[in-house]
């Protein structure tokens, strides 16, 4: 995390590293790339979707920032203005989370979150595809990974467990920035008095913690086609808290500077053949090397 200069990690990074961590690693490292990437149609059609998602319930306000303390209150009004909403019953969609995980702070958006006929709390996220059909288990057990990230930091900020230590000293806060005048003004018109950045974060999480809010009882992921503008199905994502925690754990020992970066095994050989770095890639070149040895040797004793 030195090493990049980060402060946190977002739960997008830790999915995109569970699919490869080298092709995380070279993202960071060659950034024109990712970001020519990320102008391909079927993302910028993806962020229309999300986009026209959110505003179907919530409009957007533009209001100035002039400070790191400003944006980050921007995101704690949004949850403070949602809070109260989610537990009316209603639907909200775009709700951010936070929250230290094995030593290391994590944020992340949620794309929805709603009860059921049931009354369960349900996270829905939403995956838009290009191909009218459901992603392959590969792709399937990240989107699974995220939803579970989510939930994992959700139910850490229902519970209590996320303090305002956490959120000033990891992302190098300034409890005593005094917020923005438009920050100010927009606190107060949903009700929330606040000077400093110190007190948008008290308010934040005392009225997430005293909530009525739940767990989150039940992970969703809903896949839509992009050209049709339908759905393609919705499916359960499973949650064994155990085991992505243990997952978890092994992806942020990279970011903790306890081991190197490593790629994609042979049985996922087939992931490189679509990817960015595919001819510059190291870990690649140096798994073909081993495999023509492999081969020279066979033959040879052969
Ligand atoms: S070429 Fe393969 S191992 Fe290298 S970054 Fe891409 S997916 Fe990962």
């Amino acid at each position: 995390m030195q090493r990049f200069l980060k402060r946190h990690l977002s739960v997008t990074l830790l999915c995109d590293q569970s699919w490869c961590e080298m092709k995380t690693v070279y993202s960071l490292l060659k950034p024109y790339l990712k970001r020519k990437d990320l102008q391909r149609t079927e993302v910028q059609i993806g962020k229309e979707i999300h986009l026209s998602r959110e505003l179907e319930i919530q409009d957007t306000v533009p209001i100035d920032i002039r400070t790191r303390e400003d944006a980050e209150a921007i995101k704690l009004l949004n949850m403070l203005h949602m809070i109260p909403r989610l537990e009316a019953g209603e639907c909200v969609r775009e709700f951010p989370v936070f929250g230290v995980q094995e030593g290391v702070f994590v944020m992340g958006v949620i794309d929805e979150l709603m009860y059921n006929q049931k009354g369960e709390l349900v996270l829905n996220e939403l995956k838009t595809r290009k191909h009218n059909s459901m992603p392959s288990s590969a792709q399937d057990k990240v989107n699974c990974f995220q939803a579970g990230l989510y939930k994992l930091l959700f139910d850490g900020l229902v519970r209590g467990e996320v303090k305002k230590d956490h959120v000033l000293n990891h992302l190098k806060l300034r409890s005593t920035q005094v917020l923005g005048a438009r920050v100010q003004a927009h606190a107060k018109s949903i009700g929330v008095q606040v000077t400093t950045f110190e007190e948008m974060l008290d308010a934040l999480l005392i009225t997430v913690s005293c909530s009525d809010l739940p767990c989150v009882d039940l992970l969703q992921l809903e896949y839509y086609h992009q050209g049709s503008s339908g759905p393609i199905g919705n499916r359960v994502a499973p949650f064994d808290e155990a085991q992505l925690r243990a997952e978890l754990q092994g992806y942020l020992a990279y970011w903790t500077g306890q081991r190197e970066p490593k790629g994609v095994d042979i049985e996922e050989a087939w992931k490189c053949r679509s990817c960015l770095y595919e001819r510059t890639c190291e870990w690649r070149k140096n798994r073909l090397q081993v495999s023509d040895q492999q081969t020279a040797h066979a033959s040879s004793c052969s």
